[in-house]
């Protein structure tokens, strides 16, 4: 309580070290060296209505790198929002050096509305950064989440799962930007996370003023950053859950915030060529193949029936390699991903 009156007393005595009061502070949130805080980012009401997105500040007790950990981008994947409630306790920032900054939730909307893809204004989180202030509730997220978590952070993971209605193998995206040296530690960061399957990605948004994705809004302001996919189907399975959990602390103890185990791989699968599939039809969806599956050039993903049972079209994968996620539940419009078909790199077939 009496922080800030010592503060000045801890300017003029010379023996403090300089950062002993830089306080982290993210929306309402404000952390002195070696406390841990939870609160908010309030995100105001403008062409429809705001929302308060829930952090906390571990903000170590000696400087380092700042981690964010993104969760819940999608309201409808849970395992990412579980994990940061089991890594929050763990996190003690006096044995920190660097701080983390947790968001807890990055769209409650979704969340509480069980809405999968979208929000309410009709556009996908993860698709609309950087943001803006005058936007819609999307952008405005993306805009406060910008502002407050990534310009602050060296750092950036954004956690997501299978969608509702995805079944989805655990992966991560090595997404590549402007600067090598960036990319580079975006690769570490990727093999620190410890998924054995990592999608090579060199085709996104290249313009730091259309980032779009969350992760790519990291890489292009010069933050090694990462996105990290472990379960889906609106499922809590433990494994899910706990790949996401070790994976965030791996990277904690890479960084040198913490230490802490490491669950780094140091021979992935490599993804060099991937692609969404998207169905032909709307109707009934019935996949052929899970996650996990090796397909060939050819292979039946899935078909698309009336509601009667008749068939409208089929899917089958473009080329040999194995699926990243598969559409597990029935209700499908044309246009929409059906599944996610990755090829393993030369090297490794
Ligand atoms: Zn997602």
């Amino acid at each position: 309580m009496n922080r800030l009156l010592f503060a000045p007393a801890l300017l003029l005595g010379l023996a403090a070290p300089a950062f002993a009061q830089d306080a982290l502070r993210v929306g309402d949130v404000s952390a002195a060296r070696g406390t841990k805080v939870t609160g908010a980012i309030h995100v105001p009401d403008g062409v429809d209505r705001g929302l308060d997105i829930p952090v906390s500040v571990v903000h170590g007790k000696e400087a380092g790198k700042t981690l964010a950990l993104i969760a819940g981008t999608h309201g409808y994947e849970y395992t990412s929002i579980l994990a940061l409630q089991r890594l929050l306790p763990e996190l003690d920032p006096l044995k920190m050096k660097g701080s983390v900054i947790l968001v807890h939730m990055a769209n409650p909307e979704t969340f509480f509305a069980r809405r999968i893809y979208v929000s309410s204004d009709g556009k996908n989180l993860n698709r609309v950064y950087p943001g803006r202030k005058d936007g819609t509730i999307s952008e405005r997220i993306a805009e406060a989440i910008t502002r407050e978590v990534i310009d602050q952070a060296t750092n950036v993971i954004d956690m997501h799962s299978g969608d509702g209605n995805e079944s989805l193998r655990p992966y991560s995206y090595w997404m590549t930007g402007n600067d090598p040296m960036v990319d580079a530690q975006s690769k570490e960061l990727n093999l620190a996370y410890g998924l054995d399957h990592i999608v090579i990605d060199h085709d996104r948004p290249k313009d730091v003023k259309d980032s779009r994705y969350t992760a790519m809004t990291g890489v292009l302001r010069g933050k090694p950053s990462i996105t990290a996919e472990s379960g889906g189907l609106g499922r809590t399975d433990e494994a899910s859950i706990e790949i996401h959990h070790k994976g965030a602390l791996s990277v904690i103890n890479h960084l040198g915030i913490m230490a802490a185990p490491s669950v780094k791989v140091t021979n992935p699968v490599w993804i060099d060529r991937s692609e969404v599939l998207t169905s032909p039809a709307t109707g009934v969806w019935e996949p052929a193949i899970d996650q996990k599956d090796a397909v060939v050039a050819g292979s039946l993903v899935g078909r698309v029936k009336d509601s009667a049972g008749k068939i409208l079209g089929e899917v089958r994968a473009p080329f040999a390699g194995v699926m990243l996620y598969v559409v597990g539940t029935p209700p499908i419009t044309k246009g929409e991903p059906v599944g996610f078909v990755g090829r393993v790199r030369a090297d490794e077939r």
